[in-house]
């Protein structure tokens, strides 16, 4: 078995990076949006014969055990390159496979960890309600334990690639009487079983990408259930270091900054004394995240706890992100018109398609203004 982490750095990233571009697809390079799971599959099929599935998941469990120094090269590597959602992007393998190598029985792993490794099962994450986004706890969807079963009643919502998934690892309220994050249970649910009925919701792109899925008394068995009754909550908040960086990554950013810039140089705007003045700024901005961002990595890579000023890297990723492809859309004047990309006389400019697919990102991993109440009341230490 191969020991990745006695490696050294420089030899490992050679030969991620090799990998990657000998076979990731040319044309699914820094997809603006996310691809459908009929569309990544021979790239993910790829990775798992490779046995490059999983490199967060320890070796025993088919993972490719990578210390945090070297999970933070292989996801480099992915984003330099613009591998659709940098790290697989697929919650069976990023998300609920570590949670049961954590809370799960061995029951549970023996069960479920080799289909989600080869992607014989596909799951999503239903966390949200319709009542129940940044207030997370408050959530009403039920689950009555009948016998070896919970009955489930209730809605989720923006649950991500819910269409593509066979499967749904969920949190449900169980126990109504007392503080709020005490009562929930942490369940997994095929979604094959009746009473669920999963709608796609398009969105602003005009991709499928959100769902929302109703539960109409599904049944589950109680063996579906991870960690204790009523602790669901501490197995949900239950996220690696490298996953909570993984969204703050500036690859996506800087991707989009070249494009600004290849746009530029063909309209002539580096002549424009206006446009410079802010190009000059998103530049900045860029530079701050970049810096940003290998501070966490270095906490991470040292094996240091990361803390409530993580918001700041989220928020300076997604808020740049934002200003980029804002001001992209602004400078292709007509070619911003439609979501088919436009021909320019070198290439082909979609301005408007990163521009609608990013204004999601200052909501998906924590609103803005959420990430601004952990700043002001955890960091800084504000009053109120
Ligand atoms: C791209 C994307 C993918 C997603 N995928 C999933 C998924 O797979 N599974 C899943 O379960 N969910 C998913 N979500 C849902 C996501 O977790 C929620 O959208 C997010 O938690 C915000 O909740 P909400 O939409 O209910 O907004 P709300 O919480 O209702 O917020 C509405 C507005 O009020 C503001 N606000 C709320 N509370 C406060 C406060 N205390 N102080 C100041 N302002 C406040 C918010 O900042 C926001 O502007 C996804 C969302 C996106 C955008």
């Amino acid at each position: 078995m191969h020991d990745w982490n006695n490696m050294n750095d420089d030899d490992f990233r050679k030969e991620v990076r090799r990998f990657i571009e000998q076979n990731y697809p040319q044309d699914l390079r820094f997809l603006p949006h996310r691809p459908r799971f009929s569309v990544i599959k021979p790239w993910l099929m790829l990775l798992v014969e490779k046995g490059w599935a999983a490199p967060h998941w320890p070796v025993q469990y088919g993972g490719m055990g990578l210390s945090p120094r070297k999970l933070l090269i292989y996801m480099d590597e992915q984003g330099r390159w613009g591998v659709a959602r940098q790290f697989l992007g697929e919650a069976g393998v990023v998300q609920l496979g570590p949670m049961l190598i954590r809370f799960g029985s061995e029951e549970q792993r023996a069960r479920l960890l080799p289909k989600i490794l080869r992607y014989e099962t596909i799951w999503c994450q239903g966390y949200s309600e319709p009542n129940a986004g940044s207030d997370l706890a408050s959530l009403s969807t039920e689950a009555l334990l009948d016998g070896d079963e919970f009955a489930i009643n209730g809605r989720k919502i923006w649950t991500s690639s819910a269409l593509d998934s066979t499967h749904m690892f969920l949190i449900v309220r169980t126990d109504k009487t007392g503080k709020k994050q005490q009562g929930i249970t942490f369940l997994l649910l095929d979604l094959a079983t009746p009473g669920v009925t999963v709608r796609g919701i398009k969105n602003i792109a005009g991709t499928t990408d959100y769902c929302e899925v109703t539960l109409d008394n599904a049944r589950t068995a109680r063996s579906n259930m991870v960690g204790e009754l009523n602790q669901g909550w501490t197995v949900s908040r239950n996220l690696l270091g490298f996953e909570r960086i993984n969204t703050g990554s500036p690859r996506r950013s800087e991707f989009a900054f070249k494009r600004l810039e290849a746009l530029a140089r063909e309209r002539g705007l580096f002549k424009d004394a206006g446009f410079v003045d802010r190009y000059a700024q998103l530049a900045l901005d860029l530079a701050d995240l970049k810096a940003v961002y290998v501070h966490f990595a270095d906490l991470l890579t040292r094996g240091e706890p990361l803390g409530p000023d993580l918001s700041v890297l989220q928020l300076l990723s997604s808020e740049t992100n934002q200003r980029i492809t804002e001001f992209m859309l602004e400078v292709s004047g007509e070619l911003g018109l439609t979501v088919a990309p436009g021909e320019t006389q070198n290439e082909r400019v979609d301005a408007l398609t990163p521009f609608l697919v990013m204004r999601a990102v200052t909501i998906g991993a924590g609103t803005s203004e959420i990430h601004r109440n952990i700043i002001s009341r955890h960091v800084l230490k504000l009053p109120g």
